[in-house]
């Protein structure tokens, strides 16, 4: 069930039975030449209405924040970068005041790596007030799986891609995805070295993606994420 599209009376009666909210979290970002700038955002709304339609009944999906943070792209048109430590006080606030109505577990589902410091902070934050929460990474935590679907993957790259071709092949330019596998050698940041390892804000081969690779992602990664809402129903997240 949408927040969005709760009435102050049915939010009430939805409360009796469910204690669960789902935060979708994006990003406004430069994806390579052949990627919409709201691809991090595009990709957590499909697994929100799949969501919706596996499990409507046992959740409470939130509005989702479509603002993140990205030092590393920030030079590239299109790119709004918030700090974290805004993106992580947001995520915060908006988790508490889904405490203060009973839903005590909270599922952030992010499309973008570098809301990842943020969101942990966040999570453990919020730990702390009480709440269970569970993030979601989906390119990392369901990467085995997509894996045996793509060669590799990437920022706009062959897996990021072809979820976004499986929404709407319109909102992709094939014809400008790239190939690109530099990186740095440890975890690293320095002035401008966009320039030297993002030289079109993409990582990996784009050129490999196909719509038939995103509905095979989406396919795979959904019983995984329903087998997640269940551990979380049932307070079973430790595993051996
Ligand atoms: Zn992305």
């Amino acid at each position: 069930m949408y927040l969005m599209n709760l009435s102050m009376d049915s939010f009430r009666e939805k409360l009796t039975k469910v204690n669960i909210a789902v935060l979708p979290v994006g990003m406004i970002e430069a994806h390579g030449r052949h990627c919409p700038l709201g691809t991090d955002m595009l990709i957590p709304r499909r697994f929100m209405e799949l969501l919706e339609e596996a499990a409507g009944d046992r959740i409470i999906i939130a509005p989702e924040i479509p603002y993140g943070h990205s030092w590393s792209l920030s030079p590239f048109p299109g790119t709004l970068n918030l700090p974290s430590q805004v993106l992580g006080a947001y995520v915060y606030h908006v988790g508490l005041e889904l405490k203060r109505w009973g839903l005590d577990k909270l599922m952030i589902f992010n499309g973008h790596g570098g809301n990842i410091p943020a969101l942990r902070v966040a999570m453990e934050d919020l730990a702390a007030k009480g709440m269970t929460v569970v993030v979601i990474n989906w390119w990392q935590d369901f990467a085995p799986e997509i894996l045996e679907i793509c060669q590799g993957q990437g920022h706009g790259g062959e897996d990021e891609t072809s979820t976004v071709l499986a929404i709407d092949e319109d909102l992709v330019d094939m014809s400008k995805a790239g190939v690109n596998n530099l990186r740095t050698v440890v975890t690293a940041a320095w002035p401008g070295m966009e320039k030297e390892t993002l030289p079109f804000a993409q990582t990996g081969d784009a050129t490999q993606a196909s719509r038939e690779k995103g509905e095979a992602i989406y396919a795979c990664i959904m019983p995984r994420l329903l087998e997640l809402l269940t551990r979380l129903e049932q307070g079973q997240l430790a595993t051996k």
